[in-house]
Formats: structure tokens, sequence, C-alpha cells
């Protein structure tokens, strides 16, 4: 039988971008039809709420701390009329506490002067509001407006560099330009979390489980730095 390695041989060193890519596309629709976010919410406020809280944090915490917050503080009117001590317990668990609490009063208080109390579609407007950056805008213009934004966290950024869909990428906006550049628009969106899951439960930052990993025919990595201690366990 020939095992994703022998393609690898194969391919892997005649691959071109597109070919990787199409492979890459085609497993995820296959194995991962409906990935989606893990932060639990109800409307774009509050997600844009737990998309703030995730910064270095896990979605898993983030989740324990949103319903007694968003029961608390369950529109934004509520939560920018706020003082620092009436929001900073309910988020004390959450890495970086102090500074995300100024954050939610402060894009919560701009969301009311600004935007009409709505949470704005586009980039450039979302990063405006206090504690958003550019990941956590493509985060809500993706999966709250369904448009082609390519969050790049830490995940997406290790994962894509890994399979070889990113070339160099020196900044998370490098390795978004050239993600966008080849995924096609319908299914950035869909891309984002394939990624993020992959690098959260399979492709592990210290430990990639590679022999869990149905994408070892055509990933970068795999043929360069594992492939070979892959081939000698399985000998032993
Ligand atoms: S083969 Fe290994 S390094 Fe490559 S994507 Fe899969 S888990 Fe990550």
């Amino acid at each position: 039988m020939r095992t994703p390695g022998f393609f690898c041989l194969l391919t892997c060193r005649v691959m071109t971008k597109k070919e990787r890519y199409r492979f890459v596309i085609d497993w995820f629709q296959q194995h991962v039809p409906n990935a989606e976010t893990e932060l639990h919410y109800t409307n774009p406020y509050e997600l844009l709420v737990a998309v703030i809280l995730s910064a270095q944090c896990t979605d898993k915490r983030v989740n324990m701390v949103t319903p007694a917050l968003f029961e608390r503080f369950p529109t934004p009117e509520l939560l920018a009329g706020a003082m620092f001590e009436d929001v900073e317990p309910f988020i004390r668990s959450v890495t970086f506490a102090n500074n995300k609490t100024r954050h939610l009063i402060g894009m919560a208080g701009m969301l009311i002067n600004d935007f009409g109390g709505e949470v704005p579609d586009t980039v450039e407007e979302l990063i405006k509001l206090p504690g958003v950056g550019r990941k956590t805008a493509n985060v809500i213009v993706s999966v709250v407006f369904d448009k082609p934004g390519m969050a790049v966290d830490t995940h997406v950024f290790r994962v894509s560099a890994r399979i070889g869909l990113t070339t160099r990428a020196k900044t998370p906006l490098q390795a978004e330009q050239q993600l966008v550049a080849h995924i096609p628009a319908e299914l950035i969106p869909l891309a984002h979390h394939w990624l993020i899951l992959h690098g959260r439960y399979t492709c592990l930052a210290r430990k990639p489980k590679c022999s869990d990993c149905g994408l070892t025919a055509v990933c970068k990595y795999y043929a360069t730095d594992m492939k070979h201690l892959h081939e000698g366990s399985a000998g032993q």
C-alpha cells in the first residue's frame, strides 16, 4: 500500500503552489466541512467582545466568563456606561484583564458614538475601535458578515508556513496577503477556521501530530523535518 510519505516523495519537490492549495482545500472540504469559531456568542456585539477577550487567551477560558458578562452588559449602551470596577471582576480570570476592561468600555463607547450602536462591517472601521487589531477585525468581517477576511493568528501563521501555503512570510499581514491571493474568496471565512482548528488540535506548535494528519503528502515541513522521524519510529 502506498503511504502518504510515498506520495510526498513523488510530489513534494515538484508540486506547484496552486496544486498544494488545491490539495489542502479539497482535504479540508472533505474532512472538516463545517468549521466554525469555538467562541460562544449570539450577536455581533457579543462576538466582538469575545474576540477582544480571546487575545492571547484560550477560547475555553473566554467562554467561561462571557455568559455572566453578557447577562450584566447585554448591549453596547450598557457597557459604554460602565465603570472599570463594574466590568473588571467579570473578566478577571482572562489574560490582561485590566487592559481588556478599558478596551471593552472604550470599544462600546465608540460603537455608540461613531457607529450608531452597530458593529461596523469593514476592517478599516473596525480597527478604529479600542482593542481591535487587524486579526480581530478580520474575524468579525468573516464570521459575522461572511466577507473574505483572513484572520492570521499564531495557529494560522504556523500551519500555513509549515504546509507551504505561505513562503517566507515575516508578518501576519504578509501571510494574510499570500493566503487571500490563493484561496477562493467564498472559502476564506471557512479556511480561517480550518487552519486555526488544525493548529489547535493537530499541527501543534511544539509537537505536531503528523501521524494523525491528512496533509503529509503535501506538507513541506513533514517532507523536510518530520518524515524521517516517523519512518524511524515505524521501523522500531
Ligand atoms: S504533516 Fe505535520 S507539520 Fe504538516 S500540517 Fe500535518 S501535522 Fe502539521
